[in-house]
C-alpha cells in the first residue's frame, strides 16, 4: 500500500482578486515538512496576500488551500503555526515587560483556563532561551532591546507552542545586514536541527538563497517554484531574469558562474 506523504501546506490553484484588481492567479505549490522555502517576489507581487490566504484572512476566487491535510476552513490547530510578522508590529515596543515575560505570553495565549505558568512552562521557556542565546537577555525590558533581539524574542515567542510551521513576512525589514545575517542563520538551524518547516517572505531575492533551500518566486502567478540549485539550471530563468541575476538569486555559483 502506498504510504501518502503529509504536507503542510497544499495551495491549489489559487487566485485572489481585490474587487476587480487581481493579486493572486492560479498558484499552486506544496510545502512539505522540514522545507525551507523563500517566498520571494517585487513589491505588489502578492506576497503579503498569499500568507493572508494561508490564514483565511481573504477569500479565495478560485482554488482551495489545505493545512496539514486538512481543507483550511477546517483546520482549528493553529499552534502548529507560529507567525512571525514584520518587526515588533505585534508588540508595543513600549511594552512594560521583561524579555521572559514577553516569551511567556506566548505559552499563555494558547492554554485554555486556568492561565497560570506551570514549573513546567518555566523549564521550557529556559530550553528556548538557551537554545536562541538570549540568556543575558532574559530580565531585560523588552522596549529596552535593539531590533535584531525583539525578533529573536518574538521568534522564542513562537516557538514556546513547538510549532511544526514557521511563517516570516518580512523578518528583516528593520535589520541592519549583520543581524540579518544572524537571524536568517537561525531560521536555517531551527530548520534543520527541529525540523521546523519554514516560510519566509522576502523581496530580497539576491540574499536568501545562502538560507532557504527552495525559492518560490511569484509575480501574481508563479515564476518559479523549485530549489535553488536548480534554478540556476533552468533555461527559462536565464531567459527571464538574466544569466547575471541567476547566479545572484541561486547561490550555487559565483556570479561568474564558473564554480
Ligand atoms: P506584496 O506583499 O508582494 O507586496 P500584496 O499581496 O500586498 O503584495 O499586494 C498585491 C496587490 O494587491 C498589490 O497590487 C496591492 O496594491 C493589492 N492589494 C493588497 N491588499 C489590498 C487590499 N486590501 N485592497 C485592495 N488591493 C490590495
Amino acid at each position: 500500500m502506498a504510504i501518502k506523504k503529509m504536507s503542510i501546506i497544499k495551495i491549489n490553484n489559487v487566485s485572489v482578486s481585490y474587487n476587480s484588481h487581481e493579486a493572486l492567479r492560479d498558484v499552486s505549490c506544496v510545502v512539505e515538512p522540514a522545507d525551507f522555502i523563500a517566498l520571494v517576489g517585487p513589491n505588489g507581487a502578492g506576497k503579503t496576500t498569499l500568507v493572508k490566504s494561508i490564514f483565511g484572512l481573504v477569500p479565495l476566487k478560485t482554488g482551495s488551500i489545505e493545512l496539514f491535510d486538512t481543507p483550511a476552513r477546517k483546520f482549528t490547530q493553529w499552534c502548529k503555526v507560529g507567525y512571525l510578522p514584520q518587526q515588533s508590529s505585534t508588540i508595543n515596543p513600549l511594552f512594560p515587560a521583561t524579555t521572559e515575560e514577553v516569551i511567556e505570553l506566548g505559552l499563555l495565549s494558547q492554554k485554555r483556563n486556568p492561565k497560570s505558568i506551570t514549573a513546567k512552562d518555566k523549564k521550557h521557556v529556559a530550553e528556548i532561551i538557551e537554545k536562541l542565546k538570549i540568556t543575558d537577555l532574559k530580565k531585560r525590558m523588552f522596549s529596552e532591546l535593539s531590533g535584531g533581539q525583539q525578533q529573536k524574542v518574538l521568534l522564542a515567542r513562537c516557538l514556546v507552542s513547538k510549532p511544526q510551521l514557521l511563517i516570516f513576512d518580512e523578518p528583516s525589514t528593520a535589520l541592519d545586514p549583520d543581524s540579518r545575517e544572524s537571524f536568517f542563520e537561525l531560521i536555517k538551524q531551527l530548520n534543520k536541527q527541529d525540523g521546523i518547516a519554514v516560510l519566509l517572505v522576502t523581496h530580497d531575492a539576491g540574499f536568501v538563497g545562502k538560507f532557504a533551500q527552495k525559492l518560490l518566486y511569484i509575480d501574481k502567478k508563479i515564476v518559479y517554484f523549485g530549489k535553488f540549485s536548480e534554478f540556476c539550471k533552468s533555461d527559462d530563468m536565464r531567459a527571464f531574469f538574466g544569466e547575471h541575476y541567476q547566479h545572484i538569486v541561486c547561490h550555487q555559483h559565483d556570479i561568474t558562474g564558473n564554480n
